[in-house]
């Protein structure tokens, strides 16, 4: 599970699917965000790597997330 602030009211928001769209400067990937609150977006994928993602592994919460492996 995949996790990112929502955009419109910044509690935690779930990534529930991915898909590619075509345009004018070739493929964009977006990203199908739901938050907690019930919000749904489909945003580029490139919005939430400015805002952060948060890799949730299911059952088995993360503890050392933030310590770098050399
Ligand atoms: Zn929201």
């Amino acid at each position: 599970m995949e996790l990112t602030p929502c955009p419109e009211c910044h509690a935690p928001a779930e990534i529930v699917g991915r898909e590619v769209w075509s345009s004018t400067d070739g493929p964009v990937e977006h990203a199908r965000v739901r938050c907690v609150r019930r919000h749904f977006f489909c945003l580029p994928t490139e919005r939430l790597r400015r805002q952060g993602v948060t890799r949730v592994a299911a059952g088995a919460p993360e503890v050392d997330g933030d310590r770098e492996v050399a």
